[in-house]
């Protein structure tokens, strides 16, 4: 007998013949003799509609307020999958964040999860009940309500598993697994059987949207036993472990490209220290998240700085980088926000030093101008032409032969 925390997504859960069939496998698992936490998100686009009814009353809403009823999707379909249960006969009982003891910092929108009193979960279980916990949300120490940033469920389900010191997590969404690419992308794009947490939470943050990132951390830290699988059908999904649990080691596990991107350039600026600190801080202060950063050699007195930002953020970030610019004695400052960042994620890279030249000559093979450029231990991207993107992803995929099985090794 095992104990294992179940997470059903908001497309697994969007109307009630999908959340009587979510409650059959739950059942099941409860039936094979296993201690279950099932956690939820909202029904469907249940947590968009409410954004879109707060938007109404204001455009600037309080935060607290927000959370209070952003909270409130999770809500209905965590009473409406217990009584489900109660239905097939189980013992389920449901529970919003706060009664299942999800403490979390008093930061509104985005919490990291504080600390986790698992003590009336663990007495529930104890009784035989399945407890059926309500995903994204959780309660600050002065009892304010608190979610957990859009897709959070998957940090409340890995966070749980981790308190309860479960067997495994499974997070079941609308997709098999973990691909090689986006399958609408690259259609020879393939499920991995099993991927690091490093891979996945690299995956996951340049908007695979497979895992909440923050779960994946949450899994890495812990070492938990974390599973993406399809709610749909009996596929095994992909396993999620450390790299040194892995069976084999590809150098590349993954293609991802990021159409969500804008690039920013500030021009001739004077060569001191201090200058860069001064544009990125103002960056930080205004809350924009910065991502690849060239400052390229000139040897003279003056040097070109450029950096991206997630597209939603341009126009914000023009405005605090046209101040900078113009305090500095810039000479100028360019946007272009017709880019897309393409990248290739792998825990064997650092073991393949020809890793990132395959890459660059499989776009130069199409035809496609590299930007700009960036590289971690397990990770190389490229900005390129945003137009290009399907094709970039493709000839990169083709180049590594991430549609086979067996990767032969490069270089
Ligand atoms: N319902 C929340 C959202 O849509 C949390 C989740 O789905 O995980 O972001
Ligand atoms: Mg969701």
């Amino acid at each position: 007998m095992a104990l294992i925390v179940q997470k059903f997504g908001g497309t697994s859960v969007g109307n009630s013949d999908r959340l009587k069939h979510v409650a059959k496998r739950v059942a099941q698992t409860k039936l094979d003799g296993h201690d279950v936490v099932v956690t939820v998100s909202a029904m469907g686009k249940t947590t968009n509609g409410l954004v879109s009814l707060m938007a109404e009353i204001s455009n600037n809403p309080s935060p607290r307020e927000l959370d209070m009823l952003l909270s409130t999707g999770e809500q209905v379909s965590v009473a409406l999958l217990a009584q489900a249960l109660q239905e097939l006969g189980v013992p389920a009982l449901s529970l919003t964040g706060w009664q299942a003891g999800i403490m979390t910092e008093p930061v509104h929108g985005n919490a990291p999860i504080l600390r986790i009193d698992a003590t009336r979960v663990r007495e529930l279980l104890d009784q035989g009940f399945v407890v059926v916990l309500a995903g994204f949300q959780g309660v600050s120490e002065s009892g304010a309500i608190t979610t957990l940033g859009r897709g959070g469920s998957d940090t409340t389900a890995v966070a749980y598993a981790a308190a309860l010191k479960a067997d495994f997590c499974d997070i079941y969404t609308d997709v098999d697994g973990v691909y090689t690419a986006d399958p609408r992308v690259v259609p020879e794009a393939r499920m991995h059987d099993e991927i690091s947490y490093d891979e996945m939470l690299e995956l996951a943050s340049l908007g695979a949207k497979v895992l909440h990132p923050r779960s994946v951390e949450y899994a890495k830290h812990v070492n938990l036993f974390l599973r993406v699988r399809s709610s749909f059908n009996l596929g095994t999904g992909t396993v999620i472990k450390g790299v040194d649990q892995l069976e084999k080691r590809n150098p590349v596990s993954g293609v991802a490209a990021d159409l969500n991107q804008a690039k920013l350039a500030i021009l001739s600026v004077p060569d001191q220290p201090g200058t860069a600190a001064l544009l990125f801080s103002a960056l930080a202060e205004a809350h924009i998240d910065v991502d690849m950063i060239i400052q390229s050699v000139q040897g003279e007195s003056t040097n070109d700085i450029a950096f991206t930002v997630a597209e939603s953020d341009l126009m914000r970030a023009k405005s605090v980088v046209y101040d900078i610019a113009q305090k500095i004695g810039a000479s100028g400052v360019i946007s272009d926000a017709d880019i897309a960042k393409v990248s290739i994620v792998g825990a064997g890279m650092i073991n393949h030093p020809g890793t990132a030249a395959t890459m660059f000559s499989a776009l130069a093979e199409a035809g496609i101008n590299i930007q700009m450029i960036s590289t971690s231990e397990i990770k190389v991207s490229c900005v390129i032409e945003r137009s290009r993107a399907q094709d970039a992803a493709q000839a990169i995929h083709r180049a590594f032969a991430l549609d086979q099985e067996i990767v032969p090794t490069f270089a």
